[in-house]
């Protein structure tokens, strides 16, 4: 249930839900999602679906992290640092840190942050930098970013979030309540922003201040 053949499964069905991106699925076929979760839903981490992390917060289903991955390559395909709001499991993370030079990832729940913490340790991934923080006012002083990932949703699009893209950067964000949200993604260019909406999401919320 955690072999490699697995995940090898879990790619090809990625592929057949739309997902081209050949760094997108190589990254996802290497990455152990199974280590990112509790020991008794490990047997649980190929299938297509969010898995609990407790706190009520949620793993994100494979298709969702790879969607929004190769969304961000799209506009940035070489992204130096990286922006991550809600840490959580930490799996979105290393695919993210897979992809680009440093990860910038802040979650408010302080045990989460923690237990992710020793996670990227255990795994060897060095490039990601955890905050223990409300990430809805970003990580001002370590950007500007080349992209900004946002993993749970927002009511709005933050303003603050969207000042700290360099030019060129990109902000991917799910934007709703918990009835209906929508996957945006927000180019910046020259003090500009395009906007597009992408697809339907279900994402837990973004939520002000932190959990101790
Ligand atoms: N990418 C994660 C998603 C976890 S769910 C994964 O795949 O495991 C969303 C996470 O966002 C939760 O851990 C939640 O605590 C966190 N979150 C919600 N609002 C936040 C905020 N304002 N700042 C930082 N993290 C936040």
């Amino acid at each position: 249930m955690t072999s490699p053949r697995t995940r090898e499964r879990m790619v090809i069905r990625l592929q057949e839900q739309g997902i081209y991106h050949s760094q997108v699925l190589d990254v996802l076929n290497r990455l152990p999602r199974h280590l990112f979760v509790d020991e008794a839903l490990a047997h649980r981490a190929y299938e297509d679906t969010a898995l609990p992390i407790g706190y009520q917060q949620t793993l994100s289903q494979p298709y969702i992290v790879a969607r929004m991955t190769e969304l961000l390559l799209e506009k940035c395909p070489h992204p130096r640092k990286v922006l991550e709001i809600g840490t959580g499991s930490g799996y979105q993370t290393a695919v993210l840190a897979a992809v680009s030079d440093h990860v910038y990832s802040v979650e408010r729940i302080r045990p989460l942050s923690e237990k992710t913490r020793k996670r990227f340790q255990q795994l060897k991934i060095y490039n990601v930098f955890p905050r223990y923080a409300d990430g809805t006012l970003g990580w001002r002083e370590k950007g500007p970013y080349d992209a900004i990932v946002v993993t749970a949703a927002s009511s709005s699009v933050p303003e603050a979030l969207k000042s700290q893209l360099c030019s060129g950067g990109v902000l991917i964000i799910p934007v709703g309540n918990q009835e209906s949200q929508v996957l945006k993604r927000i180019t910046a260019a020259y003090g500009q922003y395009q906007e597009e909406d992408i697809e339907p999401a279900r994402f837990v919320p973004l939520l002000e201040g932190r959990i101790r």
